[in-house]
């Protein structure tokens, strides 16, 4: 069993060609409003958060043809790319996934959207999902 401490289903990122296009669905028609709109850099994307209850909706536009969310529509298309959970300590939750042999894609915790600290894990670890570890203060 895990010791550390998952607490919620953070957010579902949904990879899309544009956050202006892909967000009228969620506003006009779902009724939800978008909370931030942030880039960050390191991953090269857009963010749109879309908080739904207690999760949010990440809406992920590339800002670069090399960046993960770029490559991702190239090959799959518009659609989910990975789900995040929350943890209350992402070094203690990166070290209980490696120790269980999970294959992750960060050494070390990244600076995510919204001030979190980050890690992936590899879908070939996953049942196919790439798994984001999210921490939030
Ligand atoms: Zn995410």
């Amino acid at each position: 069993m895990a010791s550390f401490d998952v607490s919620r289903l953070d957010h579902v990122g949904i990879a899309v060609k544009s956050i202006e296009e892909a967000s009228r669905l969620y506003v006009d028609v779902l009724g939800l409003a978008v909370h931030d709109v942030e880039v960050v850099p390191e991953q090269k994307v857009k963010v749109a958060f879309i908080p739904v209850g207690d999760s949010e909706v990440e809406l992920l536009e590339s800002t670069a043809p090399d960046g993960a969310v770029a490559k991702f529509i190239e090959a799959k298309g518009e659609g989910i790319q990975h789900i995040a959970l929350r943890v209350t300590d992402i070094e203690e939750a990166m070290k209980k996934c490696k120790e269980a042999g999970l294959r992750l894609i960060d050494e070390t915790p990244r600076k995510g959207a919204g001030g979190a600290r980050i890690a992936f894990v590899h879908p070939k670890s996953t049942n196919g999902v790439l798994l984001e570890l999210c921490e939030r203060r």
